[in-house]
């Protein structure tokens, strides 16, 4: 059994998608407005359209969640695996299910580095009108089309219940990135001594292990904990703890499918080191430590552009937070990682190199300057209505962005408009505006521009893909590679 050249040509197979099987060859092609599978001998597995070329019968297939669970079933490399242990790894959030195979093309050239290919929160999920069934079923597409063999992983990630980590576990995920910040009082960060001495329940237990101690870390690093900040710590931090404690128990301990990762980055005032040292050392005396944490650094990692913030003070604590990671036996997660070029040698130097880097919004963005390289008519009328939504999506997303700075996009010439791809303000908009846009209705009920978009995305998929290589290296070859 084989695909003829002519067959091949015909339908714009794609020549690293052609898997043969002992008595069958599937293989997926470019369909007119998305990929197809297609499949040659037995098909029981592939929901389809049986069809016949020039005596050749086969069967077209869909890219459906059936035809995904297919795929997974008989070629086991699509599927996700835990990969968070390895010393280098990086979260590709890709929402709109179109960015992976680029990814791909890009993490061939660097094998050492393990790619988190589905990397989605709940309110990435609500924002796109996606499951966590369609987001890995996509990756599971990329990752056959493209040949991908190294083994990806799967990363539900922020998420803040036991019920939203069991479904992300049940469809896959190979990470759960646990978020703590509905247990953790931001509140205490700023009360004065005497607020706090009022608040804090005395705890002789947990007290004598903190007050009068020195902890001094291999490096020679020290941390004492002065009473009263101490009780301000137990304050912030005590109750998200013992949240962290339970899911663990109750989900991690001796898991060998998903690997944990506990964020403490969503929440108002930066973790200090020494309130990572805390959080750190009560997790370990739990039994309960991760594979990787996310720290609020100091400074802001906003959405899409670089670092804003001083950047010798995030010098500084940095390499006490990666100290402590040394420590502890575990990974710094870098949460909004897109674009933040400032910190990545930074974070590649204190880690040694051992470190996980989420990056999500700049492939969106990617996509939209696709748009507005090829369809400036349409990029144009996204434009301005993400401007009419933004004070909507600031409710999810907080940007410094000032929407008056950026040029009217009808005074701009086309060839002028990708620029605004490259501009921070311009950037803030489109990133935080991603679910109105693609979940805007005509009155008729029809999507307004997301197939469209999509149709874009799937003629011009070479060069969003080209743009991704480009722009996901550089923040590779900053952190050291
Ligand atoms: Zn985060």
């Amino acid at each position: 059994m084989y695909i003829t050249p002519d067959f091949k040509e015909k339908f714009q197979v794609y020549p690293l998608s052609i898997h043969e099987l002992s008595d069958r060859i599937v293989c997926m092609a470019k369909g007119k407005s998305e990929d197809v599978i297609f499949v040659f001998g037995p098909d029981s597995d592939f929901c389809g359209t049986e069809k016949s070329y020039e005596g050749t019968e086969y069967k077209e297939c869909p890219l459906t969640r059936e035809n995904a669970e297919a795929l997974k079933k008989l070629f086991p490399f699509t599927r996700p695996v835990p990969v968070l242990k390895t010393h280098k790894t990086l979260g590709l959030g890709d929402r709109l299910g179109r960015a992976t195979a680029g990814h791909i093309k890009l993490m061939k050239d660097y094998p050492y580095i393990r790619p988190v290919f589905a990397q989605q929160s709940m309110r990435e999920l609500n924002l796109t009108g996606r499951r966590y069934e369609d987001v890995i079923a996509d990756v599971v597409f990329a990752v056959f089309r493209e040949n991908y063999t190294l083994g990806y992983g799967a990363d539900g990630d922020h998420l803040k219940t036991e019920e939203d980590i069991r479904y992300a576990l049940d469809c896959g995920c190979t990470m759960i990135t646990l978020d703590c910040s509905d247990h953790i009082n931001n509140d205490a960060a700023s009360y004065d001594d005497a607020t706090v001495n009022q608040k804090y329940q005395a705890d002789a237990e947990l007290e004598s292990r903190y007050i009068g101690k020195t902890f001094t870390l291999k490096n020679g690093m020290s941390f004492t904990f002065p009473e009263n900040e101490f009780r301000r710590i137990v304050l912030i931090y005590k109750e998200a703890i013992d949240f962290a404690v339970q899911i663990y128990n109750d989900i991690f301990r001796g898991n060998q499918n998903a690997d944990l990762e506990i964020s403490i980055d969503e929440t108002l005032t930066p973790t200090t080191p020494l309130q990572h040292f805390f959080v750190a050392n009560e997790l370990k005396n739990a039994g309960a430590l991760p594979v990787t944490m996310a720290p609020r650094f100091c400074g802001e990692f906003q959405k899409g552009i670089d670092y804003i913030g001083d950047i010798h003070q995030f010098e500084k604590e940095f390499e006490v937070h990666a100290n402590i990671a040394k420590e502890f036996g575990y990974k710094i997660s870098v949460h909004s990682g897109s674009d933040k070029f400032a910190t990545f040698s930074i974070v590649g130097k204190y880690t040694d190199g051992i470190y996980h880097v989420k990056t999500a919004g700049t492939n969106w963005l990617e996509a939209m300057r696709v748009v507005a390289q090829e369809d400036p008519a349409l990029y144009r009328e996204v434009h301005k209505f993400a401007l009419s939504v933004l004070p909507e999506a600031r409710k999810y997303y907080h940007i410094s962005a000032d929407e008056k700075t950026i040029p009217d996009v009808d005074t701009l010439s086309d060839r002028e408009l990708p620029d605004l791809m490259s501009r921070d303000n311009s950037r803030q908009v489109i990133h935080i505006t991603y679910g109105l846009i693609l979940q805007a209705k005509n009155p008729d009920g029809t999507s307004r521009f997301r197939d469209r978009l999509y149709q874009v995305w799937h003629d011009y998929e070479e060069t969003y893909h080209k743009n991704l290589y480009n722009h996901i290296r550089r923040h590779i070859t900053e952190l050291g590679n």
